[in-house]
C-alpha cells in the first residue's frame, strides 16, 4: 500500500470531523492529518481506514478510533521531549501520534503476535520509540520512570497504582476506567501524595489484562 493525495485528503477531512468533534489541539488535529492511518490496518480496512471508526488489527484487539485517540493524546498536554509511556502498542498508531508530538514514547504491548508486528511495522516505516516492550502494562516501567505522561489504551478495571507511582510532580495519566464502558479519567500529580482527577465522558475499550503468568 502507498500514501497518496487521496489518502491526504480523506485525513484532511478526518480531522474536520475530529475539530467538529470537539478536538481543539492544533497539534493533534496537525497528526492526525499527517499519520497514515490507513498503513496501520489490513489492507482489506483501506477504504474504511479514514472513518472516524475502530478497526480490528488481529488478536483480538483494535486500533482505537480516531476521536479516542485525539482526545487522550489532548488530555497528556505533552510537550517535545518529554518522557510518554504508552500501555498498549496495539497497531502503533497512537505511538505514531505521539512521536509526531516530537515526545520521548516508551511503549509496552502484552500480545506478542502484536509486539512482533508493529516492531517489524515501526523499523519499516522509520518510527522510533525510545523502547518498545513486550510486558505487563500493569507495572508500568519503573526502570524509566518518572514520566511527563502515561497513556493507558485499554480498559483498565482500576487504575494501577505503579502508573500512578511513576508519574513526575506535574505529570499527567490519561486512563479510561470501567469494566465494560470506561470513563475517561486523568490524573494530575500535585506533590508526592496528592493527585486532581477530572473525568471525561463515556468509551469503550478492549480490555487491559492482567498478566498470563
Ligand atoms: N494504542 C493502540 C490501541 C490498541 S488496543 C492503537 O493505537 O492501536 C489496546 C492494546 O492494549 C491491545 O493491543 C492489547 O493487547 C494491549 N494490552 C491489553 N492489556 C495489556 C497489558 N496488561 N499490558 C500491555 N498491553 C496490554
Amino acid at each position: 500500500m502507498k500514501d497518496t493525495l487521496k489518502h491526504r485528503g480523506m485525513r484532511n477531512k478526518l480531522a474536520e470531523i475530529l475539530a467538529d468533534k470537539g478536538i481543539v489541539d492544533h497539534k493533534v488535529l496537525d497528526a492526525i492529518r499527517t499519520i497514515p492511518r490507513h498503513l496501520f490496518l489490513d489492507s482489506s480496512f483501506e477504504a474504511h481506514a479514514y472513518q472516524d471508526k475502530a478497526f480490528p488489527i488481529g488478536a483480538d484487539q483494535t486500533i482505537s478510533q480516531p476521536f479516542t485517540v485525539a482526545f487522550q493524546t489532548a488530555l497528556l498536554e505533552t510537550q517535545p521531549n518529554h518522557k510518554i509511556l504508552e500501555i498498549g502498542t496495539g497497531s502503533g498508531y497512537q505511538t505514531a501520534t505521539l512521536l509526531h508530538l516530537k515526545t520521548k514514547v516508551y511503549t509496552i504491548e502484552r500480545q506478542l503476535e502484536l509486539f512482533k508486528k508493529t516492531n517489524i511495522f515501526f523499523k519499516k516505516m522509520g518510527y522510533r520509540p525510545k523502547k518498545m516492550i513486550f510486558g505487563d502494562g500493569y507495572k508500568g516501567l519503573p526502570e524509566e520512570a518518572p514520566f511527563d505522561g502515561i497513556v493507558v489504551t485499554a480498559g483498565a478495571p482500576f487504575v494501577p497504582k505503579p502508573l500512578m507511582a511513576q508519574l513526575k510532580i506535574g505529570g499527567r495519566l490519561v486512563i479510561p476506567v470501567g469494566n465494560n464502558d470506561q470513563i475517561m479519567t486523568l490524573y494530575i500529580r500535585k506533590s508526592e501524595l496528592e493527585f486532581e482527577k477530572m473525568e471525561y465522558g463515556s468509551f469503550r475499550f478492549v480490555p487491559l489484562l492482567e498478566d498470563k503468568n
